[in-house]
């Protein structure tokens, strides 16, 4: 239900609800994906369908990954996630690699992927888009760009804007289809 991005063979963008650790080992088979390799979790805010197995990929050795503008929302969905499955594991805060978004780049780079990540506001408050220097943009679940006039939200407006200034191309997110990202449109 949660479209999950493999940066580099080594980071993670997003992970499904809580129980679906089952699906990801399948998704990982069918792709030929070796977690063995995946070193981080970067999830794009916390929302129950966003970082449910996160618990459980950390035992795997998959580090999540908290921004500091998403620390006061890591632990907002734990509640729902536990009713909905009694094996939810919530996220360890002493064993989450917490990174200055400011720093993202840096923290890209050492995993030899060349982006950055930015604050993108607008569907939560801890939203963030993974920004590819290939022009590839992750999104989450930011409103689509075809619609935010529909929404006429200055927030999402404002975050398209930064979203596109950093050279976006295309637009991946977690339940929509990929587009590509049409210039000059914003009002
Ligand atoms: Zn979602």
């Amino acid at each position: 239900m949660t479209n999950t991005y493999l940066l580099g063979g080594k980071v993670l963008v997003d992970a499904g609800w809580t129980g679906s650790l089952p699906d990801f080992f399948k998704c990982a088979k069918q792709e030929s994906v070796n977690i063995d390799t995946i070193d981080y979790l970067i999830i794009t805010h916390f929302h129950p369908d966003h970082m449910g197995i996160a618990g459980d990929l950390a035992e795997l050795g998959i580090r999540t990954v908290v921004f500091d503008v998403q620390k006061s929302f890591m632990h907002w969905a734990d509640v729902l996630s536990e009713k909905r499955n009694r094996y939810f594991k919530p996220i360890k805060d002493d064993e989450t690699v917490y990174v200055g978004i400011s720093e993202s780049r840096e923290f890209l780079e050492d995993e030899g992927i060349a982006g950055e990540v930015i604050h993108t506001p607008g569907h939560s408050d801890d939203s963030i888009s993974v920004i590819l220097d290939s022009g590839a943009a992750i999104v989450g679940d930011m409103p689509p760009y075809p619609q935010i006039e529909a929404y006429g939200d200055p927030v999402i407006a404002d975050s398209w804007e930064k979203i596109i200034r950093c050279g976006s191309k295309r637009a991946y997110h977690a339940h929509w289809p990929e587009y590509d990202i049409k210039y000059g449109c914003l009002s």
